[in-house]
């Protein structure tokens, strides 16, 4: 029969940094708003065909409210089989966030076998000219915080989108709800 798998995608990172154009990006075309929070959380869906008869929901929980001060970061992050973590290549202090948003999902939720939630790194708006954070340093801070791995998109010329997001959801055949 036809199986249907659900995967919570969690899309972090400071304000400004393209998570919500990055999202509607990913999602446009079967784009599916089904809840706009007014607790700070945007909520998108995609259908994904898994394989013959298998389907995957992405739900892609965009935090759009006061970021990381959060008060229900815990809840936020709760269930999710991955994690987008963003940053801004024009904006250093943006990378240097990276690392309290990679510990603070690592210290206040996992995946149910224990295991940390797996997450990429993406520095995006690689489109612009005035870069101020080096592959080199994005290369060495990905390997020493445990992403994935790392990959610079640019929403705005649609650049590795889809690319980032077949990383995020390829852990594993993902659990049946
Ligand atoms: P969020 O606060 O992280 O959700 O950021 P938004 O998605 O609201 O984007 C913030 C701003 O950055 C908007 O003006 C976007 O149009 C712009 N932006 C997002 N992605 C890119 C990109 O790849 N390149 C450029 N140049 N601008 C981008
Ligand atoms: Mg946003």
């Amino acid at each position: 029969g036809h199986c249907s798998h659900l995967l919570k995608i969690l899309v972090i990172g400071d304000q400004n940094v393209g998570k919500t154009t990055f999202v509607h990006r990913y999602v446009s075309g079967q784009f599916n708003r089904d809840y706009r929070s007014t607790v700070g959380v945007d909520f998108s869906m995609k259908a994904l065909q898994w394989s013959d008869t298998e389907t995957v929901r992405l739900h892609l929980w965009d935090i759009a409210g006061q970021e990381r001060f959060i008060s229900m970061a815990r809840i936020y992050y709760k269930g999710a089989s991955g994690c987008v973590v963003m940053f801004d290549v024009t904006n250093s202090s943006s990378f240097l966030s990276c690392r309290h948003w990679k510990q603070d999902l690592d210290s206040k939720a996992t995946l149910p076998s224990g295991g940390a939630i797996p997450c990429i790194l993406l520095a995006n708006k690689c489109d612009l000219a005035d870069r101020s954070v080096s592959a080199e340093s994005i290369s060495r801070f990905c390997k020493a915080n445990g992403f994935v791995t790392w990959m610079e998109t640019s929403v705005k010329d649609n650049k590795n989108i889809t690319e980032a997001m077949r990383f995020v959801n390829n852990p594993g055949p993902p659990s049946v709800v």
